[in-house]
């Protein structure tokens, strides 16, 4: 599929770059242009992207700090110079948007909103979000920032991409130590799912095409990505049980958002070298997924790769009614509470029937 990134906010940029990274190193040729908007002057300066910086005038290169509703503000006063800038970025070649952005902070998670619904008035194709949920462990302006961004940016975009800082990270790590990490993960795992469409050997009948990617999306709402992948056999036949334990532990515990299973629709793309890849395998394991997920839309596809190893990517589409994204909600509607009381302190004061002095 070919995509134009653009990434928002600190995370937002740090993610494009890897993804550009990761897509140029593989020769996907997937990621056809990029762009890396922010309020912080600083850290569109540590980015090897072409940049935008928005709200000069408001914070004067400062960023937003944690204030969404500031960042949305300076993104749709300086949407304009974002346009111009994909001006000519965005070619006819492109068959999907997507804009990067951490959802708990101030620039992303306001701007990114903003943006999608500015890009959706102008182009025709399709406009993703992907976006980074905050891990349990950080504050609560984080979890309330990011409760209203992802409602606002699911109600904007074709389909979001959900990531849970939670998901990819290994244990013993805090989540700040593991943010290299686990961009290397996102890099690695939403590049091969950018790329699957592309593969130039092997073209055939089984192979993905990313207009799958785009049927797999088109339920709107919240989408999760899964991945696992394990050595394989020269010989297809013995590779059958190593594709469906692929499929089981990308969907059971490898998943962008833990648990979020019941999906709507689902795209099961099976990487690895094309002889290695087992027909009989590759069908049990889409059969399984349609148990797992309760949808009958299982699509699947291989992705020809020069590998010893095969992969299964699982693409769901459609999760939003899972219990962990209530989970989640409910978590940002408290936290959302707690950061109003914090606003007001007279509010701590307000049903204690006790008299003021004057
Ligand atoms: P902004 O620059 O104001 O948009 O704020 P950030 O991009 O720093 O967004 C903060 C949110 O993104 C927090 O929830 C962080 O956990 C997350 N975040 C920040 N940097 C990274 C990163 O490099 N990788 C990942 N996965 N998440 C990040």
């Amino acid at each position: 599929m070919k995509v134009v990134l653009i990434g928002i906010g600190q995370a937002g940029g740090k993610l494009t770059q890897k993804l550009v990274e990761f897509d140029a190193n593989m020769d996907f040729n997937a990621i056809q242009g990029a762009l890396a908007v922010n309020s912080a002057k600083t850290d569109l300066q540590s980015l090897d992207l072409d940049t935008v910086l928005v709200g000069q005038e408001r914070v004067k290169g400062h960023g937003v700090g944690g204030d969404n509703e500031l960042g949305a503000e300076v993104m749709q006063s300086d949407a304009g110079e974002v346009m111009s800038a994909l001006d000519g970025r965005i070619t006819a070649k492109a068959e999907a948007i997507f804009v990067v952005a951490g959802l708990g902070g101030g620039t992303g998670s306001g701007g990114a909103p903003v943006l999608v619904h500015e890009l959706q008035r102008i182009y025709e194709m399709p406009v993703y979000a992907l976006g980074i949920l905050p891990g349990r462990g950080e504050g609560s302006m984080y979890q309330a920032n990011a409760g209203r961004s992802l409602k606002t940016v699911v109600r904007e975009a074709d389909a979001t991409l959900l990531i849970d800082n939670d998901a990819w990270h290994e244990s013993g790590q805090s989540v700040g130590e593991a943010f290299d990490a686990i961009n290397q993960q996102i890099a690695q795992r939403v590049g091969i799912l950018l790329a699957s469409g592309e593969a130039v050997e092997g073209v055939g009948e089984s192979v993905v095409d990313s207009s799958e990617v785009i049927n797999t999306l088109r339920s709107g709402g919240i989408a999760a990505l899964g991945y696992a992948s394990a050595g394989a056999s020269e010989e297809s036949g013995e590779n059958i049980n190593t594709v469906t334990s692929n499929t089981r532990q990308a969907i059971l515990s490898n998943l962008s958002v833990p648990k979020a299973t019941d999906a709507d629709s689902a795209l099961l793309v099976v990487a690895g070298d094309s002889d290695r890849i087992p027909r009989k395998g590759v069908e049990k394991a889409r059969k399984w997924l349609e148990g797992e997920t309760g949808s009958l839309q299982v699509r699947g596809g291989d992705f020809p790769l020069d590998s010893d190893r095969l992969a299964s990517l699982i693409l769901l589409g459609g999760v939003e009614r899972s219990p962990r994204m209530k989970e989640f909600m409910e978590r940002a509607k408290e936290a959302n509470q707690q950061e109003e009381r914090k606003e007001d302190p007279a509010e701590m004061f307000q049903n204690d029937e006790l008299d003021n002095l004057f």
